[in-house]
């Protein structure tokens, strides 16, 4: 535990939290929604802090992001406790738990087991990391002076003040849509009133970071696949982040407390990629159908596939060593260029 520093005390004599868009006002001894940030004696502490649930080695690409540093070793970590309230996570055991639990570790000795495992980056996955921000960016800042890079795989339900500290040691931060985003979708199956801040939070990453964005959308059939709520979707990101901006339309499978729905049609996740590309998308994916010829990247310039991938691997790579297509020497946007260790890279659950 350790004391918090995103909040501002209210005349009420509650502490209003800022690390999420959600701005719990949190009365003495009262913890917030997410369960891991308390009021203690008029102070917020941050419960998790020095404690981490789940720690797992692999491949970038599930996360997933495609256009940073592909092929690199992840050493993915996560907290309990979620400023969401999903009704279909895949993460529900940890996520949904509201209270602080996991192993005891420093932050030295986080940074130490990426580097011992071989990773070339952290990654604060699987619950909403804005949530324990404080925390994430600690280890964030030394893993950078070890040499690591850093992602969010973040929901986006964040506010300016946590944009500013992602500034501060975040390489990468891809944001899952769910839905499309449809305001329906948010409230009922998400349990958040407005999906507005996850729009902010990307506008100010853009606008006053460099941090690398990739984008997802869960396309849940029958109440979050709706295709005018896809074509807003799109045209909103290329409007504001650009038409170089990657997204990736995922595969529903059934879990948690969504057992009832089937998984997604292949043929609707198809229809939501033309969509995108349609609306000006240039780097568009299908995620969680191994196999499918929309995994792979191909040049935005003549078509030619530059990336063949099966599932998280990457089978074959057909760029320059600039990151250009080799037909028609069109740039892509990929931030580094291939891992050389990517062939050997599997999950890996460490703890
Ligand atoms: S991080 Fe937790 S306590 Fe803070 S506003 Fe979000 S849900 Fe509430």
């Amino acid at each position: 535990m350790r004391h918090a520093e995103l909040y501002e005390f209210l005349p009420s004599g509650r502490i209003r939290c800022l690390a999420c868009a959600r701005r719990c006002q949190i009365g003495s001894g009262q913890v917030g929604l997410c369960g891991i940030r308390q009021n203690v004696d008029g102070r917020l502490e941050l419960l998790v802090y020095g404690r981490l649930i789940t720690g797992h080695v692999d491949p970038i690409e599930k996360k997933p992001v495609t256009h940073y540093r592909p092929g690199s070793r992840i050493f993915s970590v996560a907290t309990s406790g979620c400023s969401w309230l999903c009704q279909y996570c895949q993460n529900f055991d940890i996520s949904q738990r509201r209270r602080a639990e996991g192993e005891v570790l420093s932050n030295e000795r986080v940074v130490e087991m990426a580097l011992q495992l071989g990773c070339q980056g952290i990654a604060y996955t699987y619950n909403e990391p804005t949530i324990y921000i404080e925390y994430s960016r600690d280890i964030g800042r030394l893993a950078h002076s070890k040499g690591l890079f850093n992602i969010f795989v973040s929901n986006g339900y964040a506010t300016p003040e946590t944009v500013t500290e992602m500034a501060k040691f975040l390489d990468c931060l891809t944001v899952d849509f769910k839905g499309s985003g449809k305001k329906s979708f948010v409230q009922r199956y998400i349990g958040i009133p407005d999906p507005a801040p996850i729009f902010e939070t990307l506008l100010e990453a853009k606008r006053r970071t460099s941090i690398h964005l990739e984008l997802t959308d869960l396309v849940v059939p029958e109440v979050g696949d709706d295709l005018a709520e896809c074509e807003k979707l799109s045209k909103w990101v290329y409007d504001n982040l650009g038409p170089e901006t990657p997204i990736h339309f995922l595969r529903f499978h059934p879990d948690y407390r969504m057992l009832n729905l089937p998984s997604t049609p292949v043929e609707t996740l198809e229809r939501h990629y033309e969509i995108a590309k349609k609306a000006g998308l240039k780097y568009v994916y299908i995620g969680n159908v191994p196999g499918h010829e929309y995994e792979d990247t191909y040049c935005a310039g003549c078509g030619y596939r530059l990336i063949d991938r099966d599932s998280y691997d990457i089978v074959s790579w057909n760029l320059t060593a600039d990151n250009r297509c080799p037909k028609c020497g069109e740039k892509v946007p990929i931030r580094g260029g291939l891992e050389p260790g990517h062939k050997e890279l599997r999950f890996v659950p460490v703890f």
